[in-house]
């Protein structure tokens, strides 16, 4: 099959032609690009182009494609059976593993970020008795109709700042705060003081591209919702494993945590964690139901294991380093392209602002020119290079990225920069 062939048929199947909308490209002004394979730092399309890769699936790709340690470990775990619907020893071992790499007492797994997420706030309001749920605008939790008010990610990228189909009397009970004001939030607290179950927060946003916290910010959102008895939701679904083995460290005086992405090794997941006094609100434990006939799945198990052992300090001094060269190689092209562009990076994660400064909050990252994106998208790819299709999403370097493909990216950026602009 041809990438057009792939396209007609999709077309025809699913509503927009893709199972997630920001693969549509519709943001870059393109078609989707089916991809066939992916080799460390590359993909490939049906076509057989070749690209380097920094959509990095969105976020776990975090050793870059096809690892053999993982593709073996999934095979291996596979070879096995793979739905028994029972408790199995893999799901123990990386349970401890990521015990022992972010201190979270106790998890849940289950099958996605969107799972995560919303059974975290159902775990608050239980432990709380309380209803209402405190986002920011522009982070994005998943697809759950509570958290769906102002969202990033795909909602950003698309132009829509809610979803149909969501129950005024569910978006009714999810307060939406601008980022980075902790005024808003202490004015929020003043007048709503002991009717909020939670606070849920991207620990460093990335789904509007990137938005670097304040300090005084992370200060006053670790202490106000506490001091009124509402937990801190730390969502640590991109950055949790991606800046660090473990947690960011950037809330550390949140109550939960929701984990995805990297820890599936590129299969699905999601995981909460917590003390034990809020897991164990969980059926069968506790009142708290949630199920899943694929949680905890061996073959997911096998791969989130087998990335995880990949992930030694030295791997993030490594990430480190490339990803340092990639921002520096921008920075100087942005410069002599006289670009009205930005870069902000925390590790492995980076976004390229059509702004001259980064933003701060949602509204700012709103003023990006996502025209001039959409053409730097379409002229890095026509160089190779396949970032993500949409100005409001983050690139991810991965560990089989080295300096010949970052040079490369750069050079392709310095020309596309030029186009764009
Ligand atoms: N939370 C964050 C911060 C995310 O970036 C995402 C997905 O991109 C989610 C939650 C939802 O995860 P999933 O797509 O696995 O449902």
């Amino acid at each position: 099959m041809t990438n057009q062939s792939i396209r007609e048929a999709a077309a025809g199947l699913f509503p927009g032609g893709v199972n997630s909308p920001v693969r549509s490209y519709r943001s870059v002004g393109g078609d989707p690009l089916p991809i066939v394979r992916g080799a460390g730092p590359y993909v490939f399309d049906a076509d057989g182009a070749r690209y380097i890769d920094y959509v990095g699936g969105f976020g776990p790709a975090i050793l870059g494609h096809a690892r053999p340690e993982v593709t073996r470990a999934i095979a291996e775990a596979a070879a096995d059976g793979l739905a028994f619907g029972a408790l199995g020893p893999r799901e123990v071992e990386l349970a401890a593993v990521i015990r022992d790499a972010t201190g979270l007492e106790r998890l849940r797994f289950l099958n996605s970020g969107t799972e995560a997420t919303m059974t975290a706030i159902r775990i608050a309001r239980a432990a709380t008795g309380r209803d209402l749920v405190v986002k920011f605008d522009g982070c994005y939790h998943g697809h759950s109709d509570g958290l769906l008010v102002r969202a990033g990610s795909g909602v950003a990228t698309l132009g829509m700042s809610d979803s149909a189909g969501v129950p005024q009397a569910v978006a009714g009970l999810t307060a939406v705060l601008p980022y980075n004001d902790p005024a808003a939030l202490i004015r929020w607290f003043d007048a709503h003081p002991a009717d909020t179950a939670a606070v849920i927060v991207e620990s460093i946003p990335a789904n509007v591209g990137i938005l670097a916290p304040d300090p005084e910010f992370l200060q006053v959102l670790q202490a106000v919702p506490r001091a009124h008895g509402a937990l801190l939701i730390a969502d640590e679904i991109i950055t949790g494993f991606r800046l660090a083995r473990g947690l960011s460290g950037v809330l550390p005086a949140a109550d939960l945590v929701t984990l995805g992405k990297i820890i599936g090794g590129g299969l699905p997941i999601g995981a909460i964690g917590g003390p034990a006094r809020l897991l164990g609100l969980l059926a069968p434990e506790g009142p708290v139901y949630q199920a899943g006939t694929f949680s905890a799945n061996p073959a997911v198990m096998a791969a989130g294991l087998a990335t995880l052992q990949l992930l030694t300090p030295a791997a993030y001094q490594r990430l480190e380093q490339v990803a340092r060269h990639l921002e520096n190689g921008l920075r100087t092209a942005i410069r002599r392209a006289e670009a009205p562009a930005s870069v902000v990076r925390y590790g492995s994660m980076l976004s390229l602002f059509f702004r001259p400064e980064p933003p701060r909050d949602y509204a700012q990252a709103r003023e990006a020119d996502t025209a001039a994106f959409a053409r730097f998208h379409r002229a890095m790819r026509a160089r190779g290079v396949l970032i993500p299709p949409s100005q409001f999403e983050t690139w991810f370097v991965s560990l089989a990225h080295n300096e010949p493909e970052i040079d490369a990216t750069v050079c392709a950026a310095a020309e596309a920069l030029r186009e764009a602009c």
